[in-house]
Parts: C-alpha cells; sequence; structure tokens
C-alpha cells in the first residue's frame, strides 16, 4: 500500500478540512477503514462526517474490561443513532488471568504494560485486517499531539492512518456536537475532559491539558496506540 500511495499519490497531508480529507479517505480506502475509539467526542464527530460523505468505518471500540458503564452504554446509544454496529475488541486475557500472570491491579503498579496488553496488542491484531485506520486525534488534544497530520504513514501498524479533526479545536468539536444533538459520554459534564478505563481516569480541573487527567500522577501520557514521533518521521520522508 504504501509503494502504492508513493507512485500514485503523496499522502495528503496539507488537507485540513475534514470534508477533504475524508473524500481522500474514501477513494483510497473504500473498504476495511477501521475507526479506532474509546467514543470521544472528537471520533463521533468524525463518524458522523464520514457517514454524511459515504464513508463508513468499521468502528472498534478497545473493550479493556475497565471501561465506565457510561462509555459502554454510549456504544449501544451510538449504535443506534447511526444505525452501525460497533465491535468490541477485547483482550486475549481476562482480568482475572491477567491478574493470576502479571498480579492484581497491573494497572497501578505497571501501567505500560497493562496498555500494551488490554489496548495495543488487540488493536494491532485488529488493524492487521485493515486497509487503513482512521482517528480523532487533534493537534490541540494535548501537548504530545501537537504534530498530527491530517493524513500520516502509521509505521508500527504498515498503514495510513487519517485523522480527519487534526485541526480542529476542541471549541469546534462541541460545537458540531451540539448543533446535531449528537450523542456523547456524560462524563463530559461531569468534569472529565478525556475518558477511558475507570482506573486511570480522573476530572480536570479549569486550565489543565484535556488528557492531563488520564494517568494522573504519572509520566505516562499515551497508552501506546499512537506512535507519534515514527509517524511523523515516516511522513516527513514521504514528502
Ligand atoms: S488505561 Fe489503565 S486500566 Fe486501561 S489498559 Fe491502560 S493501564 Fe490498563
Amino acid at each position: 500500500m504504501l509503494n502504492m500511495l508513493q507512485s500514485q499519490t503523496a499522502l495528503p497531508s496539507h488537507l485540513h478540512d475534514p470534508a477533504e480529507v475524508l473524500s481522500w479517505a474514501q477513494r483510497c480506502f473504500p473498504r476495511d477503514l477501521v475507526l479506532a475509539s474509546a467514543l470521544g467526542p472528537q471520533s463521533i464527530v468524525a463518524l458522523d462526517l464520514a457517514l454524511r460523505q459515504g464513508l463508513r468505518p468499521n468502528v472498534v471500540l478497545l473493550d479493556t474490561g475497565l471501561l465506565f458503564d457510561q462509555t459502554l452504554e454510549l456504544a449501544d446509544r451510538l449504535e443506534q443513532r447511526f444505525d452501525i454496529p460497533i465491535e468490541r475488541v477485547q483482550p486475549t486475557l481476562s482480568l482475572e488471568d491477567q491478574a493470576e500472570l502479571h498480579g492484581d491491579a497491573l494497572w497501578e503498579r505497571d501501567p505500560a504494560k497493562c496498555c500494551e496488553l488490554r489496548k495495543v496488542g488487540p488493536l494491532a491484531n485488529r488493524l492487521s485486517r485493515a486497509s487503513a485506520w482512521m482517528t480523532g486525534l487533534r493537534r490541540t488534544g494535548s501537548l504530545t499531539r501537537t504534530d498530527v497530520e491530517s493524513v500520516e504513514w502509521d509505521n508500527v501498524h504498515g498503514l495510513v492512518k487519517v485523522n480527519p479533526l487534526a485541526w480542529w479545536p476542541r471549541a469546534r468539536v462541541f460545537q458540531h456536537l451540539h448543533e446535531n444533538k449528537l450523542p456523547y459520554n456524560p462524563l463530559l459534564d461531569e468534569g472529565y475532559a478525556s475518558v477511558g478505563c475507570h482506573p486511570c481516569t480522573s476530572p480536570v480541573r479549569p486550565g489543565e491539558d484535556e488528557r492531563a487527567g488520564r494517568w494522573r500522577g504519572r509520566a505516562k501520557t499515551e497508552c501506546g496506540i499512537h506512535h507519534r514521533q515514527a509517524a511523523v518521521q515516516q511522513a516527513e520522508s514521504l514528502s
């Protein structure tokens, strides 16, 4: 796929308009495009925009077994609203097996290992059957995401990664969400700005980074499914 893209067209990371990005994705990846999502507001808006353009990504929720009930209920509501299935991808290890092999509450002692077992590995396995993948990543979503391109090469998964909202600010996401009365996680109205697994998610205080509530008190800021530096280096090599 990379050779095809290099010979026929460069990755259009210059595109900033989500509609243009999604049109390009629709032409290049009409089938088996995976939207991997924790059902955050940006992913819901990206899905809504994609469906409006006739692009139907396979929506994948990494169901770690540690998601909030509100997130699982949101998945049901989104399936009804958009009339699509949401694929719940679960880890190979149950929580009981993980505790037996690695000890109780691995997320407290080694969250990188826990994310590897419950998110990174299952996603890699699912993406091995994808033509490309899509996310709701935004440049202003976190200090670790300021270099996100609307289209970039993910050399970890060997796939093109499409981030249609890369250039949208959070306020624009919520404007679209509310104008179109799209469902969203009710925890966002209770002080949470980014919602992941319940042991590793806390509300944020005014002025904090929107991902400050994830793995609070730890150096960890990402679960590991988004390899920023690798993607940027490869995108630069293609330009
Ligand atoms: S976010 Fe926390 S609980 Fe969820 S997989 Fe990562 S370390 Fe484990």
